[in-house]
C-alpha cells in the first residue's frame, strides 16, 4: 500500500497516519518531498481494512494497493511519466535526450574536442568516466578527481550537462560536486551501500542494468534510490550478458516497453555497452527511438583507435553527427507520439 498525504498536511496528521498502519500490523517507510509526505506500507496485514481506515483518516489524499514488492517506482504508485529538470534540460518528457562522450576521461584536448563535436551534432548530456570499474585491476582506472574537473570545464565551455559514473559510497560527496547525472554502472547496480548513500545525493541517477540482472532486480535497486529519499532515478537498459558471442552483449531491447509497462521512471538506451561494436550502434540507436526509449547514451572519442577504454564500441565524431541525423525522422515520430500522450494524460 502507498498512502499518499494531502500537500502540506500536518505533523501530526503524518504521526497519526503512521500510528494508525503500525497499529495494523505493518511497517512504515515514508518520503518526505517538497509538497507532500508519501507513505510506503510494508508487511503483511488486513490490507482492505488498513485502507478503508486510512482514507477516511485527516490529511489522507490517496491510499492505493500496491501488488509489486517495488511500490515507489512502480505504474500503480504513480502513472504520470517522472520527468525530471536537470541544468534546464526536461527528461521524460517531450524531448529526446542524447548522452555522448567518450567511455574515459583521458585529457583536457580529448575531453575539450569530444564535447564541442557531440554537442554541434545534437547532443544535450556530455558522458565521460573519471572513476572506470575495469575487469582487469591493471587496465586503467580512470583521472579521477582530476578527470571530474576536466568534466566541469567542458561544462562551462559547451553548456552540455555532465553524467559520470560513481563507483563507491565514498566518492559520492566528491562526484556529486561535479557532475549533474551521478551514474551507477552495471557493475555496481546491487552496491546497497551506494545507493543508500545516493539517495542522499541531491542529483539524479542513471542506473545501469547489472549484466546478469533480471528487470525486476533493477527496479528493486532503484527502489533502494527512491525509498532512500532520490525520486530522480533513469534506468539504463546496456545489454546483458547471454549465450551469444556476437555482440558483447545482448541488446535486450524489449526491456524498453517492458520498463514502460512496469515503471514511471525514464528508460535510456546504452547502444554501446549493449553491442560492443561501433557499426552496430546506429542501428540499435534507432531501436531505441522506435520502441519509446526516453533517450541514449553513447559512446563516442575522436581518435577511437587510441582510446583507452571501449575504442571498438566508441563513435568517430563524424559517426556520431551521421547518427544523429540518421535518427532525426525517428525523432520526430517519437516526438509526435510523446506529445499526444503527454497531452492525454492532462
Ligand atoms: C560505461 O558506461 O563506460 C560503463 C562502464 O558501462 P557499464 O557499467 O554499463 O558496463
Ligand atoms: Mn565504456
Amino acid at each position: 500500500m502507498i498512502i499518499s498525504m494531502r500537500p502540506h498536511a500536518s505533523k501530526e496528521e503524518v504521526d497519526h497516519v503512521c500510528e494508525r498502519i503500525r497499529e495494523f500490523g505493518y511497517k512504515v517507510h515514508s518520503i518526505v518531498g517538497e509538497e507532500r509526505v508519501v507513505i510506503g506500507v510494508v508487511g503483511v496485514g488486513d490490507v482492505t481494512a488498513c485502507l478503508e481506515s486510512l482514507e477516511a483518516t485527516p490529511g489522507v489524499e490517496r491510499a492505493v494497493r500496491i501488488s509489486a514488492p517495488y511500490k515507489f517506482v512502480s505504474k500503480e504508485f504513480k502513472q504520470e511519466r517522472t520527468q525530471m529538470d536537470i541544468n534546464g534540460l526536461e527528461i521524460g518528457g517531450s524531448e529526446f535526450i542524447v548522452m555522448a562522450g567518450p567511455c574515459s576521461v583521458e585529457s583536457e584536448r580529448q575531453i575539450m574536442e569530444t564535447a564541442e563535436g557531440v554537442r554541434e551534432a545534437g547532443a544535450r548530456i556530455l558522458r565521460g568516466g573519471a572513476f572506470k570499474p575495469r575487469t582487469s585491476p591493471y587496465d586503467f582506472q580512470g583521472m579521477e578527481e582530476e578527470g571530474l574537473k576536466l568534466l566541469a570545464k567542458a561544462r562551462e565551455a559547451t553548456g552540455l550537462a555532465v553524467i559520470t559514473e560513481v563507483m563507491s559510497d565514498t566518492d559520492v560527496r566528491l562526484v556529486a560536486e561535479y557532475a549533474d547525472i551521478m551514474q551507477v554502472g552495471a557493475r555496481n547496480m546491487q552496491n546497497f551501500a551506494l545507493l543508500k548513500s545516493l539517495g542522499k545525493c541531491g542529483r539524479p541517477v542513471l542506473l545501469k542494468r547489472g549484466m546478469s540482472s533480471t528487470i525486476k532486480e533493477l527496479l528493486m535497486s532503484a527502489e533502494y534510490l527512491v525509498a532512500h529519499g532520490n525520486p530522480h532515478v533513469l534506468l539504463c537498459e546496456r545489454g546483458i550478458r547471454t549465450f551469444e558471442t556476437a555482440t558483447r552483449n545482448t541488446c535486450d531491447i524489449a526491456a524498453v516497453p517492458v520498463l514502460n509497462e512496469m515503471t514511471h521512471l525514464p528508460v535510456i538506451l546504452d547502444p554501446s555497452h549493449a553491442t560492443g561494436k561501433r557499426s552496430l550502434v546506429p542501428a540499435i540507436a534507432r531501436a531505441a527511438v522506435a520502441v519509446g526509449a526516453d533517450g541514449l547514451i553513447v559512446e563516442v572519442h575522436p581518435k577511437p583507435e587510441k582510446a583507452v577504454s571501449d575504442g571498438a564500441q566508441s563513435l568517430t565524431l563524424a559517426g556520431f553527427q551521421s547518427m544523429m541525423s540518421q535518427l532525426q525522422p525517428y525523432i520526430r515520430l517519437w516526438k509526435e507520439a510523446r506529445l499526444s500522450e503527454l497531452a492525454a494524460a492532462v
